[in-house]
């Protein structure tokens, strides 16, 4: 279905009927499903999977516990095994071709044709300002009590309280360890809430904070300004994040307001506001995990097919048309009159 499979120096083609922007679960669940239905797909991934700084990816049936990088090296030998290309590079731009399809420029140079594209460039976690907390992102620094709860149960667990999420996180964390701290950091806790965290067992500790401890390469405690220290071995908190969806902004796509912020809106499929241009992942939601940011992938991989097959049917049939159409009036029978 590639118009054109002549290779560019760089190994990539010059045109796919699918472009999928980004690597994770999502763009690969997409070009895994677009692969094995004999779409020709190119992956561009910048390399940055949100889950990167996590040692091990928890919750996905049948990998739970499997390192992320793992992970994804074995969905590209998947993807590859049925013709799915991947390369290494950003894109930066999608620029409709006023045909309905679309050129992908490429950060390295240059640029690829695609009929339909699926952004799955995920989201960026904007941390809270605290000394130690971006060093151990990831390892005991953690937001999702889904994704790493089970790892830090029992333990001594900190909570930054920065608005409400904070308390929405003691209270679920309060699930996995009866010893949670909600720290202030010289906030007021509104009295409601002060309830709420009561009632499920968790502390609050009001002094503002001057950083996390260290010690051995393993998170100890939590230093107050005045020099106390707190023990803990695992600290929580929210960050803002941030769709990672500059591609999608630039074709003007309608976005939708979430408790999370502002997200670009899709339909069920994924489909954008733009037409044939989907999105999936933590793209566009914050709410998305792995398993949901493939399964979503997938989704949008049928409907992107689907979307090409009816393309293709109008196509054949307008030729068929137009064939009738010719044979009838004399043209493309062989007994034209005018020949060439
Ligand atoms: C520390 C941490 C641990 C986590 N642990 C778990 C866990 O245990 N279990 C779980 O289910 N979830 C976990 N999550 C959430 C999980 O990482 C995400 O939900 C998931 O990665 C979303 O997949 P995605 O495909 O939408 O985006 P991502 O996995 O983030 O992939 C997006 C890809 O697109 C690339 N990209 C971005 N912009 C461009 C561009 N312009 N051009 C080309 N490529 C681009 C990025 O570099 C990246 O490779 C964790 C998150 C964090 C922060």
């Amino acid at each position: 279905m590639t118009r054109s499979s002549e290779r560019r120096t760089d190994g990539v083609a010059d045109a796919y009927d699918v472009v999928v922007v980004g690597g994770g679960a999502g763009g690969m669940a997409a070009a895994l499903v677009l692969g094995r239905v004999r779409r020709s797909v190119l992956v561009v991934d910048a390399g940055e999977p949100r889950n990167a700084p996590a040692a091990h990816m928890q919750g996905y049936p049948s990998r739970d516990g499997m390192p992320p990088g793992e992970f994804l090296a074995v969905v590209r030998a998947e993807v590859a095994g049925y013709g799915g290309e991947v390369l290494r590079d950003t894109v930066t731009e999608v620029v409709p071709d006023g045909t309905g399809e679309f050129d992908v420029v490429l950060a390295g140079g240059g640029r690829v044709h695609a009929r339909r594209v699926v952004v799955a460039t995920g989201l960026v976690d904007e941390l809270p300002e605290l000394p130690g907390v971006a060093e151990r992102w990831g390892r005991e620094v953690l937001h999702c009590p889904y994704c790493h709860g089970w790892e830090v149960r029992d333990g001594r667990i900190g909570v930054l309280y920065r608005a409400e999420a904070g308390v929405h996180q003691a209270l679920l964390f309060s699930q996995l360890s009866s010893e949670v701290t909600l720290f202030l950091d010289g906030a007021e806790l509104p009295g409601e809430e002060r309830e709420l965290i009561a009632a499920a067992g968790v502390r609050a500790v009001a002094g503002k904070l001057a950083g996390l401890v260290v010690e051995d390469d393993r998170l100890t405690g939590v230093r107050l300004a005045d020099g106390e220290v707190h023990e803990a071995s695992a600290f929580v908190v929210a960050p803002r994040m941030v769709p990672r969806d500059g591609v999608l902004t630039a074709l003007g796509v309608r976005t939708q307001e979430t408790p999370a912020g502002t997200f670009p809106q899709v339909d069920p499929t994924g489909l954008t506001s733009f037409p044939g241009v989907w999105a999936v992942g933590n793209a566009t939601g914050a709410a998305e995990q792995v398993v949901n940011a493939a399964g979503a992938g997938y989704r949008a991989g049928t409907a992107v097919n689907m979307s090409l097959l009816e393309a293709d049917l109008a196509v054949s049939r307008q030729r068929a048309e137009f064939a009738s159409a010719g044979a009838g009036s004399g043209y493309g029978s062989g007994s034209g009159s005018g020949g060439a």
